[in-house]
């Protein structure tokens, strides 16, 4: 994350270096041509300024030349028609005074006043046929302009007329250009002196507000460029103010420049103007950027945040049940060594309580998992008020809890903490509004904290021996607890011995396989066999299955039981063809969730070659609780090959009789514990009637396990069902005594009685 996280803010601060140069980059770039348009628009004004001025002096020099060429200005013209021509309203219009004066410099205006100018420059330069203009200071504030031109008559200079136009500005706004709102302008002379402005700066010379920036240097370029009349735009320091200014002489004048000149901060103003939004949207572009990234690693912490917590999690209920919250059976080990650690050195020894809340399975299939689930969350906040902090508590099994209680030294002090925990199971439990009442089974130990070699005690020790003690419970005590002693102690050692010598028994030859005969009480004939294993041990005798397949199961060994016990059915079925039987074998629930069991099953028998419906599968309910969709597909699989499937122990599971006509079966096998009471109960009998009717319904044959007297014979048949198996017909017999019970059955027919058999032989 952390390395992630800096890649992140790495990328983000070059992403946003690249937008800065970049917006570095576009600002100058907009602020540069906006700068450059203001000083173009400056430059092309003046140059359009002094044009145009040009061609107005030319306009008002053509007025006169035209005037000059008037006879009344010939030598012999009188005073009377001069005064006449100078006033015409062409004229007028043009000048605010015209005068005509002859070569001596005398004149009269057309006003008819005198005037004497023959000794001013402009009349003698125009005595010379020079048309000319010029200036002249009638007050501090106000320039006049004068214009003179030549009167030529016959080749001959005879005069002069002289023209002023008091007001400068006359020029500019009979030019197209006039004069801008924004921008200053004005006409100087080549000494600096202003002739007309737009802005008042008094009568002042232009060199006077320039402030140049190196010493005088500027300034003297500026004087030889007004003098030389040259084009020129630059930055300017003129007072208080930086002015980009613009300047270029005015052709046909005494060296006039025209200058317009702005405020630098003005233009500067102006770029702003442009530049202002450009900045707002590159912020709003950078904010909007950072929002995303923002956001963006926001999303990506969230998620990695999430997977850290998952992982957690999962980390967390590796050790601990989700359920309860305690630690459950790995997190109980992890602990132990800790907490054996720790208390070895306070005291010798402490017990071990392994407790099994009883009927848990019933209470969720009666009441739903949720009522199971708030039972046992219940029971642990109950349970939770007598464990101390220094025991250890947690949940080893779906309904198992430990408590390894410290400091416990006598089986007295055991035996009082057990006895209260099985009170407090006995306090009813209210779930869901209804009141249930459960009990729970215990098996405790007392425990030294070292073992026989001086070292810290095992887990394992404990647990196996509190697993023994607890199942003993179980199976003998439900709702009491048992306290470990020395007799189960060398029932451990003989069951680890027991466990060792199973793994051995079929290549051994110890684990032939049985036949118990199914009877048809009303054809009295034997319809088929059930397979049964039985382990002959060399070293233990004879042990029933109710005692090795629970640890073959325990062990994983089923699976190769399993394979055994098919080949004795198979080829038992085999040497049974032509008489129409079925032989039943048992699956367990572990091997029918391998994956290819059905296959196998079906190989085997195809490897047999035998007949439809000549073999039988008997699966118990719990074998669908695990699984219910596969093991359902697989059953179904078998039937398809002619192989016949039956529901064994059918009554003492959660047995839902409408769930019956979904299950691929072709016939229930109805528990001898109902068999065992149909006689004495009638409740017994109503249920096996209300089996068998239904049973009928489905189209569903029905078989009576472990009928042992004629009483529960007559009782099952009057109910509707006539197949039998138990040992009132037969015990399970070796292969070779199978046709004993033809002959038996045989027999008993003619004298329509069938005969016990006595004890199963041990063959
Ligand atoms: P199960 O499948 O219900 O088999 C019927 C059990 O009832 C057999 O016990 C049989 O001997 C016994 N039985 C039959 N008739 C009577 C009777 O009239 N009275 C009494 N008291 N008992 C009767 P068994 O052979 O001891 O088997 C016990 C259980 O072990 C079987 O119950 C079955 O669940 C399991 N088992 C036996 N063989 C195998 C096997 O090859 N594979 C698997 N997976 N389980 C097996
Ligand atoms: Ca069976
Ligand atoms: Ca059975």
């Amino acid at each position: 994350m952390f390395l992630q996280k800096n890649k992140a803010l790495f990328s983000m601060t070059i992403v946003t270096i690249l937008l800065l140069i970049f917006g570095v980059f576009f600002m100058a770039s907009v602020f540069k041509t906006e700068v450059g348009e203001r000083t173009d628009f400056l430059k092309n004004t003046t140059a359009q300024g002094a044009s145009a001025i040009h061609a107005e002096i030319l306009d008002h020099l053509d007025v006169l030349r035209v005037l000059s060429s008037n006879a009344a200005f010939s030598q012999k013209a009188n005073a009377g028609d001069r005064i006449s021509a100078l006033s015409q309203k062409e004229v007028k219009r043009c000048f605010s005074v015209v005068a005509y004066c002859d070569p001596s410099g005398v004149g009269v205006t057309d006003t008819g006043s005198r005037l004497a100018v023959g000794d001013k420059p402009y009349f003698q330069k125009a005595l010379q046929g020079i048309c000319n203009i010029s200036d002249r200071q009638i007050s501090r504030t106000e320039t006049e302009i004068l214009l003179a031109v030549p009167v030529i008559h016959n080749g001959v200079v005879t005069g002069a007329l002289i023209a002023a136009l008091d007001d400068i500005g006359q020029l500019f706004q009979e030019s197209s250009v006039g004069f801008g709102k924004t921008e200053y302008r004005c006409i100087l002379k080549e000494d600096g002196t202003i002739l007309f402005s737009n802005f008042s700066v008094g009568m002042a010379n232009f060199f006077d507000l320039i402030q140049p920036a190196d010493g005088f240097e500027q300034l003297n370029k500026i004087k030889e460029d007004f003098i030389s009349g040259a084009s020129k735009t630059q930055k300017l320091q003129m007072k208080e103010t930086t002015m980009v200014v613009s300047y270029s002489g005015i052709e046909g004048t005494d060296s006039w420049i025209f200058l317009a000149a702005d405020d630098y901060k003005s233009i500067f103003a102006k770029a702003n103007r442009v530049l202002l939004p450009s900045i707002f949207l590159f912020l709003i572009l950078i904010f909007g950027f950072f929002l995303a990234f923002f956001y963006f690693f926001k999303l990506k912490k969230l998620k990695y945040e999430t997977k850290i917590r998952n992982e957690e999690q999962k980390k967390y209920f590796t050790f601990f049940d989700p359920l309860t919250n305690l630690p459950n059976r790995k997190g109980i080990i992890r602990q132990f060594d800790v907490w054996i650690d720790r208390y070895r050195k306070e005291s010798s020894s402490g017990g071990a309580v392994l407790l099994d809340v009883d009927n848990l399975r019933s209470i969720n299939n009666t009441f739903g998992h949720d009522a199971g689930d708030k039972l046992l969350r219940e029971s642990v906040e109950r349970l939770k008020k007598v464990v101390g902090s220094q025991n250890l508590f947690g949940r080893i099994g779906s309904d198992e809890f430990i408590i390894l209680v410290h400091g416990v030294s006598s089986e007295s002090e055991l035996a009082f903490f057990a006895r209260k925990i099985t009170k407090i199971f006995r306090q009813s439990y209210l779930i869901n509004g209804l009141v249930v009442q459960i009990s729970c089974s215990i098996g405790a130990l007392l425990f030294s904290y070292r073992d026989e070699n001086r070292k810290p005690r095992k887990f394992e020790d404990i647990l196996g021996r509190g697993e023994f003690v607890l199942n003993k419970a179980k199976q003998t005590r439900k709702g009491n607890y048992i306290l470990f002693n020395e007799t189960y102690g060398n029932q451990i050692d003989r069951q680890i011995r027991l466990e060792r010598a199973l793994k051995f028994s079929i290549e051994n030859e110890e684990l032939p396989c049985y036949f118990q005969p199914q009877y048809n009480s009303f054809t009295k004939s034997i319809t088929g066999f059930e397979t049964l294993a039985r382990w002959k041990s060399t070293e233990f005798g004879m042990i029933s299955p109710g005692q090795f397949i629970p640890m073959a199961e325990k062990s994983g060994f089923i699976k190769e039981i399993g394979r055994h016990v098919i080949e004795s059915a198979f080829s038992f079925a085999k040497s049974m063809e032509g008489r129409h039987l079925t032989v039943s074998f048992n699956a367990s629930p572990m091997e029918l969730l391998e994956a290819n069991y059905a296959d196998y099953v079906i190989s085997r028998f195809q490897y047999y070659g035998l007949q439809p419906n000549s073999v039988a599968i008997e699966v118990t309910e719990s074998c669908l609780i695990e699984s219910f969709e596969k093991v359902t597909q697989k059953l179904m699989m078998l039937k398809r090959h002619g192989i016949l499937v039956y529901l064994d122990d059918f009554g003492t599971g959660f047995s839902s009789l409408t769930y019956l006509k979904n299950l691929p079966i072709n016939a229930v096998k109805i528990d001898k514990s109902f068999i065992d009471e149909i006689v004495t109960k009638d409740v017994e009998k109503d249920i096996v009637r209300m089996i068998i009717k239904l049973a009928g319904r489905l189209n569903l044959q029905v078989i009576a396990e472990g009928v042992e007297t004629e009483d529960q014979i007559r009782c099952v048949s009057d109910a509707g069902c006539h197949l039998i198996q138990g040992y009132f017909i037969s015990r399970p017999v070796p292969q070779e005594e199978v046709p004993t019970v033809f002959s038996g059955v045989q027999k008993s027919r003619t004298s329509e009685l069938v005969r016990e058999n006595g004890p199963e032989s041990t063959g």
